[in-house]
């Protein structure tokens, strides 16, 4: 079972986006479905494999060699194997 949300940061705004599947208990605010960072930058949400999410943002292939922009916080890492 996901035991948590999906959760990426946008490092242009600082926030963080956070997903919730709808099969986990959720928080009372939190986003079910897809999530957006404040800026809006980057949205994901946690329709992916066990603890993983699908992430959204723009286009990168002007410049593949910069840093990716969002960072994956690893919410799931205490629970994998
Ligand atoms: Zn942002």
């Amino acid at each position: 079972m996901k035991s948590g949300p999906f959760r990426v940061r946008c490092p242009l705004c600082g926030a963080v986006a956070e997903s919730w599947h709808h099969s986990t208990k959720t928080p009372k605010e939190a986003t079910i479905g897809m999530a957006s960072c404040e800026c809006g930058t980057v949205r994901c949400d946690s329709m992916g494999p066990e603890g993983m999410g699908r992430i959204f943002c723009p286009e990168t292939s002007e410049a593949p060699y910069l840093i990716q922009p969002y960072q994956v916080l690893e919410t799931f890492k205490e629970t994998a194997k």
